[in-house]
């Protein structure tokens, strides 16, 4: 591969080769035609195949494209060409190479050939008339975190198609024991939105052969869903065919779809944009070597016009085609402000309801042009719309993720105190807004929480890791701001290998240390948790107080109480200021060992959540005072 030094992020190179309309393969009404940005080219043809399978020479036909506008080649026919597959082969320096399409919305097996495709032959019955479920706020948000294949892919759930997407919106499914299991589990737990890791297609699973494991973070085709998630990852539509059905049925289930999108890298250098523009795509210094803020070793130059394009193409295609509600930016850290907000801008013109939040962590990044500005937390204030994940409070509750022996305030340690009432009040350090944090206790990255409690707190007993779980869960529910919690969190989720070790990175671990053990559900304390958590999050639905839209709010409402125990946490919330359908409420949290007593105004409270439950209907009146459990929490209201 070439890595030409080329100043790319030139002006002039900018202005005589930026193409601001459609790009790609559109085939509809019985036409056809291509459109590829390849501005270095002598000469480009598209190629035509019979199958997608790259290891089958069944070419039909090639066709010269000619040189159109702003480094563009095109090629048009007057007849519908769909599901005849497609490469385009591009000549630079007298080389030719052949190349999938980036802008491929339908591929064969791998992702190796583009397939033309018609696409209005693959939307569900009814999908004009499909419906997202309505949030008002980013702060109404419940999102559940989850990986396609882990939701049933255990022999525990009786799913048709395991490990598919067609089983992710299966109903009527249950666990050995007869449990609600899948989708009806979700409806139960009362989460609204499902953020799913990655679907478009990634490169890692072969995706001829069944039984293969990722979690889909090597992007390979940015507008094709992954193929080893459909019952036929040969035929091209079938891909498409189904997602579109898990999405509509999600949706007819009230149940919202957030994607996970990996932008800031590729899975590899020999990704196709890089071979049709050697070198255009990623942050290439003078020497050669690549940028690689992301550790995965190819950062994409998202400040360069026609890569941030690309992106904003691809997230407009997503939400449109789709009906995508919501978009998770992988490493959002490596990706330029400008480009941010030209996604929020773009989309709010489709849907402004659909909501966008990334990891906003502070990576070194080489980027290519003077002045650019990353969407990391510290340039929050220069984001519109967009929100990002607090790892404070997350190692706040915890412990520090990158230490094993490190626990946190449920664990009754009060060294990260002060972010934990940060967290509360969707106040870190680098914003004050709620509707741009998001907090959460664990998700698909590092331990799972229950295994981090378990690491970090030599001999604990499985009674306190269910304890500290649930106080946990508590903190997180009653803070401000979005809430994302990880599949599964909820049934005390663990991913040990065979042995009995820990996986802390579970990207290539396989179904045994990562499928969802619907079983569990039969045992008690795993039955108990669930109900736990979807008391919780029925009560934060209930109440408007929790779910305050902007930080002078917050500021009026939520005052914290001091206690004569230093490490119990504790605040009220002006019900009748926020709105809230009650006049006040209390929390506190306790992780000590003793029992704290809370002193209560003279008013008839009802308590709504204690040690041994979360009651959203109201447990008991209560007058004075009360005795907070070791390790647990409490919430009432008047
Ligand atoms: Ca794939």
């Amino acid at each position: 591969m070439t890595t030409t030094c080329y100043n790319y992020s030139s002006d002039d190179f900018e202005k005589k080769y930026t193409y601001g309309k459609q790009l790609g393969c559109i085939c509809n009404n019985g036409k056809t035609s291509f459109r590829l940005w390849a501005p270095l080219c002598e000469c480009v043809s598209v190629v035509f195949y019979k199958s997608g399978d790259n290891s089958i020479n069944d070419e039909i036909s090639r066709e010269k494209m000619q040189r159109d506008v702003n480094g563009t080649w095109i090629y048009s026919c007057d007849k519908s060409m769909d599901g005849i597959y497609y490469l385009y082969e591009v000549t630079i320096n007298n080389e030719s190479t052949l190349a999938c399409d980036p802008y491929a919305k339908a591929v064969g097996v791998n992702g190796e050939r583009a397939m033309i495709i018609d696409l209005t032959t693959t939307d569900p019955e009814n999908w004009n008339n499909d419906k997202s479920p309505l949030v008002n706020t980013y702060a109404d948000a419940v999102i559940y975190e989850l990986h396609v294949r882990d939701f049933t892919i255990d022999k525990s759930i009786n799913a048709e198609y395991p490990g598919k997407f067609l089983s992710v919106c299966e109903t009527g499914l249950v666990n050995s024991s007869g449990e609600k299991a899948g989708l009806d589990y979700l409806k139960d737990l009362g989460i609204t939105h499902i953020h799913f890791l990655p679907l478009s297609d990634y490169a890692t699973v072969n995706e001829a052969e069944d039984g293969g494991y990722n979690w889909g973070y090597d992007p390979k085709n940015y507008n094709v869903p992954e193929g080893s998630y459909s019952t036929d990852p040969f035929d091209g539509k079938v891909r498409i065919k189904e997602m579109k059905e898990m999405i509509y049925k999600l949706h007819q289930n009230g149940v919202g779809v957030i994607m996970d999108v990996v932008y800031n890298h590729t899975y590899d250098s020999n990704f196709c944009f890089n071979k049709i523009v050697p070198g255009y795509f990623y942050r290439i210094n003078a020497d050669g070597s690549y940028s690689d803020g992301s550790g995965c070793g190819n950062d994409t130059a998202t400040e360069r016009s026609m890569v941030r394009k690309f992106i904003v193409d691809s997230v407009k295609y997503w939400a449109v085609e789709y009906h995508i509600d919501g978009f998770r930016f992988d490493l959002m850290g490596l990706i330029d402000i400008d480009t941010m907000n030209e996604i929020r801008e773009e989309i709010n013109k489709i849907n402004p309801d659909i909501i966008l939040y990334g990891e906003g962590w502070d990576l070194n990044t080489d980027v290519t042009k003077e002045g650019v500005k990353l969407a990391k937390q510290s340039n929050i204030n220069l984001l519109n719309g967009i929100a990002m994940f607090n790892d404070d409070l997350r190692d706040a509750l915890k412990g520090n993720i990158f230490f094993d022996d490190s626990n946190g305030y449920i664990s009754n340690n009060m060294k990260e105190k002060e972010n934990i009432i940060r967290g509360i009040a969707a106040n870190p350090t680098w914003t004050n807004d709620p509707l741009k944090v998001v907090n959460f206790t664990s998700c698909h990255d590092n331990n799972t929480l229950f295994d981090k409690i378990e690491m970090s707190n030599p001999d604990i007993t499985f009674k306190k890791i269910v304890e500290q779980n649930k106080l946990a869960a508590l903190i997180e529910f009653t803070s401000q701001g979005m809430i994302l919690m990880h599949a599964g969190e909820e049934i005390l989720r663990t991913k040990k290998d065979v042995k009995g070790n820990y996986v802390e990175d579970s990207v290539r671990a396989g179904d045994f240390v990562n499928s969802i053990k619907w079983d569990s559900l039969h045992i008690k304390e795993y039955r108990d948790t669930f109900e736990y958590y979807k008391g919780l999050i029925s009560l934060r639905k209930q109440h408007e107080c929790f779910r305050m839209k902007s930080a002078d709010l917050i500021s009026k409402c939520l005052k914290f109480i001091e206690h004569s125990n230093n490490n119990v946490v504790m605040f009220k919330i002006n019900g009748e200021l926020c709105g809230d359908r009650s006049k006040e409420i209390i929390v506190a949290y306790n992780p000590c060992d003793s029992s704290e007593e809370l002193k209560l105004s003279d008013e008839t409270w009802t308590v709504c959540a204690d040690k041994s439950g979360v009651y959203p209907d109201g447990k008991c009146s209560i007058r004075g005072s009360y005795t907070v459990e070791p390790v647990s929490g409490f919430i009432a209201i008047r």
